[in-house]
């Protein structure tokens, strides 16, 4: 709506632009035409063409010059409106007879820049959302539920239930977020993350609505519908982002208002300084005119929000979903970061390396009990558990009653008896010790180890390992030659986390911290007077991330609900960590300079203008000024389209 409102006004001041300037007598002479195109009347007939600009293309103006004066808030809109006003006015009277010079022409291409700048803008902060919206558009209306009996009907997307099986054909939109139960295929997310190369799913894994499908048909289950879904959850973070404040912009309106400031007095302070210097009125207002016309932060308008656009487009490209700009905008100061170790600095796939019988059970069977508790579970052990146990060829029954334990481990009635895995931790708080050098070896290795409880008796350890992403050592590397100190964070036991820091050469690290202690950690971290960002990729680290300066939450494609995090990574790689660090740093460089180059020709040009070198012969003409103004404004505009970052893949 309203940027249409910005078009149509525009493209309309600009049509009328045409007459104004070919009317313009200081135009006609510098072409030579004066001869030819005067006539008499022509002053009225461009004070008619200059009205119908002023009043149609300069309404959003004159209405945000009321609001802001309702607000008592003047900035930006109140400038602007002042001086088309002032030229307006000044000019009208002497096109009806005062002595002096007409503004229209200036008047007019002013209007134009000005709707240009704010139509852009809009479009800009629009785009990032209108990009999204155009997912749901492309999401199918309608999908393929399975009837019990196996054949398929076709029903609108929005009357499938959880549980609901779906099939989707080859080359298909997937019409929901849901789960494979049968088939297996490779889908393209690349709408949804930024990542090009299709993804292998088979049955087990989640299939996000939205994306591809490849070469085979697969049927599905569906888990979420509504505003649950995936899609629906970035659509509304998109949107509290854009409703989040940008601290920077702030900034910019609040030079704007000194800028009203000192274009007020100044202009004030020259026509009186003229008068009281004998020249006449006319020459007095057309200095204070110049003088405000000249002030008007055409530039600084769009300093801002042209270089928020392009680091949008950037993000929104590469994965990083911003939730918060004022936290992004944050981030550049950020000299901790905490990182969550499995997943985010490790796979999060953890393969089952020893199996260590402790009591009268054998290996296997401490394997399969333990497998059978974990099939339930989503912990990344249990999978690892799990797909342990079926690698064996051992048979894995169904628990009874399972039940987390958060950030120590589980338990669950397998076969009528009481099983729990748990970690070491949680054996030293019931005070169980366990006195073993095969388990004091696989640890020292750097190997993740948890314990078998069967009827509260220790039968076993079992022993996994997981993987040091090779991303981790690049990103932890780059962050640390940016002087931000890289600390880890971890539920799991001393020794794996020692052995990961010492790999890859970590500031400091915290171990075994139960979920309810992460924030405490960060507090902790905050006390040496560092700005902490934190990685967390679960809703268990939802206080801490809070706690955070900035939060950034891992893994969108699994769990997007995280409510606290001002960022979200759509993947688990701590490459985009060190992206969103560098793009903060890049972004506010770009805005500073942009800053710098909107305002400082103000500082040389309004001196000009209200003729201080006027003795020396030297007198900033109005269209002079407006010329400065546009050079000013491209270079803005430019400098934010050569924001770049390197480190970011694309
Ligand atoms: P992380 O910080 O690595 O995400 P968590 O807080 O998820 O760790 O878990 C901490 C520890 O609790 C794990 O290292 C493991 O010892 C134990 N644990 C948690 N859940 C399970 C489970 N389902 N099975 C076995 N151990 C578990
Ligand atoms: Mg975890």
């Amino acid at each position: 709506m309203m940027v249409a409102d910005f078009r149509r006004r525009f493209w309309v001041s600009i049509a009328l632009t045409v007459p104004a300037v070919v009317l313009a007598e200081m135009i006609q002479h510098w072409l030579g035409v004066r001869e030819t195109l005067h006539f008499s009347g022509d002053g009225y007939v461009e004070w008619v063409v200059a009205s119908g600009i002023f009043f149609y293309g300069g309404w959003p103006f004159l209405k945000g010059l009321k609001n802001e004066l309702a607000d008592r808030q003047p900035g930006m809109m109140t400038l602007i409106a002042l001086a088309i006003t002032v030229a307006y006015v000044y000019s009208s009277a002497v096109a009806f007879g005062l002595a002096g010079n007409v503004f229209f022409w200036e008047l007019a291409t002013l209007i134009d820049v000005m709707l240009l700048g704010h139509w852009i803008e809009m479009r800009s902060v629009m785009g990032a959302s209108a990009a999204l919206e155009s997912l749901v558009r492309l999401m199918p209306a309608e999908a393929h539920r399975v009837r019990a009996d196996g054949s398929a009907e076709e029903v609108p997307v929005t009357s499938l239930r959880p549980g609901d099986r779906v099939l989707v054909k080859p080359g298909e939109k997937i019409p929901i977020d849901g789960v494979i139960i049968e088939g297996r295929t490779s889908v393209n997310q690349a709408m949804l993350t930024g990542e090009s190369k299709p993804v292998e799913k088979e049955v087990g894994d989640e299939v996000i609505g939205g994306s591809v499908n490849g070469e085979s048909a697969v049927v599905l289950e569906v888990r979420k519908t509504g505003d649950q879904t995936y899609l629906s959850q970035v659509i509304e973070m998109v949107r509290k982002a854009q409703e989040s404040r940008s601290r920077t912009q702030d900034l910019a309106n609040r030079a704007a208002l000194w800028l009203t400031i000192i274009a007020i007095s100044v202009g004030a302070g020259t026509l009186a300084v003229w008068l009281a210097l004998g020249k006449d009125f006319a020459f007095g207002i057309e200095r204070a005119v110049t003088v405000m016309v000249i002030a008007c932060p055409h530039a600084l308008g769009l300093a801002v929000p042209l270089v928020v656009a392009v680091s949008t487009a950037i993000s929104a490209k590469n994965g990083l979903l911003i939730r918060d700009r004022s936290a992004f905008e944050r981030s550049r100061n950020v000299n901790a970061i905490l990182f969550d170790k499995t997943g985010t600095l490790t796979e999060g796939r953890f393969g089952v390396t020893d199996v260590i019988a402790l009591g009268g059970a054998t290996a296997d069977e401490v394997l399969a009990t333990a497998a059978s508790l974990e099939s339930q579970s989503e912990h990344p052990i249990a999978q690892g558990i799990v797909n342990g146990a079926k690698e064996k060829g051992l048979s894995v029954s169904a628990p009874k009653d399972f039940t987390a334990i958060p950030g120590r481990g589980a338990h669950a009635i397998v076969g009528g008896r009481n099983v729990k895995v748990v970690s070491p931790g949680y054996l030293k708080e019931h005070a169980l010790v366990v006195e073993n050098a095969r388990i004091a070896e696989v640890a020292a290795q750097g190997k993740t180890v948890v314990y078998v409880l069967i009827d509260d008796k220790l039968e076993g350890a079992i022993a996994l390992a997981d993987i040091i992403r090779k991303e981790s050592r690049e990103a932890l590397r780059r962050l640390k030659e940016m002087g931000i100190q890289v600390m880890m964070i971890t539920g799991d036991a001393k020794p794996v986390a020692a052995w990961v820091a010492r790999e890859l050469e970590l500031d400091d690290y915290f171990s075994e911290v139960l979920p309810d202690q992460k924030a405490d950690k960060v507090k902790e971290v905050q006390k040496r007077g560092l700005i902490v960002a934190m990685t967390g990729d679960g809703v268990n680290d939802a206080p801490a991330l809070t706690q955070a300066d900035v939060g950034i939450a891992v893994g969108a494609g699994t769990d997007v609900a995280i409510e606290s995090a001002d960022i979200v990574l759509v993947r688990s790689d701590p490459r985009d960590v060190m992206a969103i660090m560098f793009l903060s740093r890049a972004t506010y460089r770009k805005m500073v300079q942009n800053l710098i180059w909107a305002t400082g020709y103000n500082v040389v040009a309004i001196p000009l203008a209200a003729g201080v070198l006027y003795k020396f012969g030297i007198l900033l003409s109005p269209a002079a000024g407006a010329a400065l103004m546009a050079v000013s404004t491209v270079i803005v505009a430019i400098n934010a389209r050569l924001l770049s970052v390197p480190e970011l893949r694309d």
